[in-house]
């Protein structure tokens, strides 16, 4: 390596480790949901991504680990996973990192160590000290208006908390529309199954409503590998005649995370959830059909995320963003940012934690700045190569803008009419 491409490596790492950062997706909630927010080590082992694995293993039905108490669960993925082979995937590797990042020793892998130290913390203190270890500005949470405990919390009009922004997620509008219509009713929305009547007037209102109640950034939703626009479906109906409107009013984008093909073995919860390669084309039709709105869409399939950017080019109103879940490896994370670096320039937002748990934050946001931050730093020496000067300023502009800038943009944004 020549001392012009060291330095440029150089400068770029600093840049991305030092950058703060938006944390656009999360299923983290402020302190002030009580326990809808989760933290500790029982919570970091026993989360989804670690229990698919642990069942690899595990000599027992995925029904009867559930059926575990969560202390025992937490037990055996340690020990299935920790203990009995080396945990090299990318899940487990975070949950050293985690630990790591808060100053406890992964070396003597000592289970009840950890337990103490979470057991010993003081919960406003940890939020606070998690948020500036992992350098994260805020989270945006994921706020189900049809969740009972959250929607309690809301209308009982919590007190903001800076570190934590809403999103309106309407999963449950949009894909269970015959369920939702008897709550709709039951809170006064003079809605009917069949769509008719007042009914695209009153979801108008309820999102309205909702997006008030919570300040909420964006209104999203997840959606299957079969999404399909337009088309008769009440989903697609729904979004057309009622979510964007109702988005677009409010001036947010609204977020599309396709690809989740739901309970493909049902046996194991939300471990069970697989994923399928999804049509752009809808994508796309979206974007035409409602040049006045904006829409955030991330994709879960590897096979998606080309035409994704190339879908990008061609609408200025879709940001694509994150390795969700699934793609969620150093290996895909920069293969995925190489490639809408190439085509896309700088506007697009790279990555989001998903985090479900605090202390995921603290090796999603390490983990992505080191793989992100490679990318980028080949990207700025192929530059230097070509003939650019490239300048420590330019390079901490470029990273303030892909880890918050445009997403803060996008947001705020009001395209023209
Ligand atoms: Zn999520």
């Amino acid at each position: 390596m020549n001392a012009e491409r060291e330095t440029i490596v150089r400068m770029t790492r600093d840049a991305v480790d030092k950058v703060r950062v938006a944390d656009i997706h999360t299923h983290l909630f402020a302190p002030a949901f009580g326990p809808l927010l989760l933290s500790g080590i029982d919570e970091l082992l026993t989360y989804h991504y670690l229990v698919a694995e642990a069942l690899r293993w595990l000599p027992m039905p995925a029904a009867a680990f559930g059926r575990l108490d969560k202390r025992t669960r937490a037990d055996l993925v340690w020990r299935t996973l920790f203990l009995e082979r080396s945990p090299v995937s990318e899940a487990c590797r975070g949950v050293v990192t985690a630990l790591a990042s808060l100053g406890l020793d992964p070396g003597p892998r000592d289970l009840a160590e950890y337990r103490d130290f979470f057991a010993r913390r003081n919960p406003e203190e940890h939020v606070a000290r998690v948020f500036d270890l992992a350098g994260v500005e805020y989270a945006v949470m994921t706020n189900d208006p049809f969740d009972g405990p959250e929607r309690a919390v809301w209308l009982a009009g919590p007190k903001p908390d800076p570190r934590f922004r809403a999103a309106l997620r309407l999963d449950a509008l949009l894909g269970a529309w015959p369920s939702a219509v008897f709550r709709l009713q039951a809170w006064g929305f003079d809605v009917e199954p069949g769509l008719g009547g007042r009914t695209m007037a009153e979801v108008r209102r309820f999102v309205a409503e909702w997006l008030d109640r919570t300040g909420a950034l964006y209104a999203a939703a997840s959606l299957p590998p079969t999404f399909a626009f337009p088309g008769p479906s009440s989903r697609a109906r729904l979004l057309a005649e009622a979510v964007l409107p109702a988005a677009e009013a409010a001036g947010v984008p609204f977020a599309l995370m396709i690809g989740v093909e739901r309970g493909v073995n049902p046996d194991l919860g939300p471990a069970g959830d697989g994923l399928g390669r999804a049509d752009v084309a809808a994508v796309q039709n979206l974007c035409r059909a409602f040049p006045s709105n904006r829409f955030l869409v991330t994709m879960l399939s590897r096979e998606n995320q080309h035409e994704l950017c190339v879908a990008a080019r061609k609408f200025a109103n879709l940001m694509p963003f994150g390795c969700w879940w699934f793609l969620n490896g150093p290996g895909l994370v920069r293969e995925i940012t190489a490639l809408r670096t190439d085509l896309l320039g700088l506007s697009y937002i790279p990555q989001h934690s998903d985090a479900r748990v605090l202390e995921q934050i603290l090796y999603k946001w390490k983990h992505a700045r080191a793989a992100v931050g490679d990318v980028l730093a080949e990207k700025y020496a192929d530059l230097a190569a070509a003939g650019w000067r490239v300048t420590e300023d330019d390079i901490r502009r470029d990273a303030a803008a892909l880890f918050a800038g445009n997403f803060e943009s996008f947001v705020a944004a009001r395209p023209a009419k």
